[in-house]
């Protein structure tokens, strides 16, 4: 099976195993040990100072969990949505009570920093812009570092999604100046679903001080408080702890730096091969191309979700389709994680073989 969608993606046997591990007392020493030493392993990939808290939900629970402690309702926020995610974050501020105004980009667009300084400098009033660094639902990435510096000039908090970006592209939280960044364990972490990692900068910790929304599984300080102790809040997916502990010795192995190497090149070669095709990226331009996931248009008259299913069942190869009104228009390649060139490769033989 060469499951191809981006996220969840497949782990590697060590994980697996490792996953399968005994249960242990989440209040012991052993488990505490193995909490601060995923913790270390989350400080360092996402570049910050401060400690990453890791809580048991999928990514949107991170999302959840990042709007809800910044957030107080009322607060004025500037969503700027690219696709699928970028609207689901506006939604998830929506549902909190802020009153969200959408920067909304075409479908296959990055957002512009331009237009977001200008959207900020027309509403002083704005408390949080909300980001999605990489929109996994149209293989497009943000200008995320621009876009910081434009958020970061002004003054409002910057809330990221960095679900399928952090751990595969290099995000530099800290120094960029994001306020919040938010990952999930299935997409570039070699893991199952299972945790969310939620980082909250200096002013964040201070936002969240006087944050109103309501909270109670996913806030943050009660998080921040066990961890001082080697603890979780609440019981968590013990075995992704397991999983991640033992990824991370992968990635140290092959250090950060060649880990963003390898999405580089693997999304390279995808591109160029998708070409070679004669077949369309979604990404307008090729500059914003995600390197963790790469959106391809089925060209006319080709029947798209057919050639994914025999894909599927034919040659055990799973294409990622397309989301809400993407729907049978486009499919995706996920190559975050754990993935050689060659996965993407066989993946990419079987739709050469079965396009018409
Ligand atoms: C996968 C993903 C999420 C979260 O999805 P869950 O299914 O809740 O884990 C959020 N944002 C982006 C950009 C994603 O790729």
């Amino acid at each position: 099976m060469n499951l191809r969608i981006p996220g969840p993606t497949p782990c590697p046997d060590d994980v697996l195993e490792a996953v399968g591990a005994p249960m242990m007392n989440h209040r012991g020493p052993e488990f505490a040990a193995i909490v601060r030493r995923v913790t270390d392993g989350l400080n360092r990939v996402f570049g910050v100072s401060g400690d990453v808290l890791t809580l048991t939900a999928s990514g949107t629970g991170g999302l959840e969990a990042a709007v809800v402690n910044a957030l107080s309702p009322g607060d004025r926020v500037l969503a700027v949505t690219i696709g699928v995610f970028g609207e689901r974050l506006a939604a998830i501020a929506e549902a909190y009570g802020a009153r969200v105004e959408r920067y909304e980009v075409e479908w296959g667009d990055a957002a512009d920093p331009d237009e977001v300084a200008r959207r900020l400098d027309a509403d002083p009033s704005v408390k949080a812009v909300l980001v999605t660094h990489n929109e996994t639902s149209t293989g497009v990435t943000n200008p995320l570092q621009a876009i910081a510096a434009v958020v970061r000039a002004r003054g409002p908090l910057l809330i990221v999604d960095g679900v399928s970006s952090v751990g595969s592209i290099p995000c530099a939280a800290e120094r960029w100046g994001v306020d919040v960044l938010v990952s999930g364990s299935q997409k570039g972490w070699m893991v199952p679903p299972g945790l969310a990692f939620l980082w909250l900068g200096e002013r964040a910790w201070a936002a969240n001080a006087e944050a109103s929304m309501p909270r109670f599984y996913l806030d943050a300080a009660r998080a921040r408080d066990s961890l001082a102790s080697g603890q979780t809040p609440w019981t968590p997916a013990i075995p992704i702890f397991y999983g991640l502990d033992k990824a991370f010795e992968a990635i140290r192995a092959e250090g950060i730096e060649g880990v963003y190497g390898r999405h580089a090149e693997v999304a390279r070669y995808t591109r160029e091969r998708v070409r070679a095709l004669g077949l369309e990226l979604f990404a307008r331009d090729e500059r914003f191309a995600s390197d963790t996931v790469t959106a391809v248009r089925w060209p006319e008259g080709v029947d798209g979700p057919a050639i994914a299913r025999r894909a599927r069942d034919e040659h055990g190869v799973i294409l990622g389709g397309g989301q809400q009104s993407l729907r049978g228009r486009i499919f995706r390649v996920g190559h975050l994680g754990h993935f050689t060139r060659a996965d993407v490769a066989a993946a990419l033989d079987v739709v050469e073989r079965l396009l018409p």
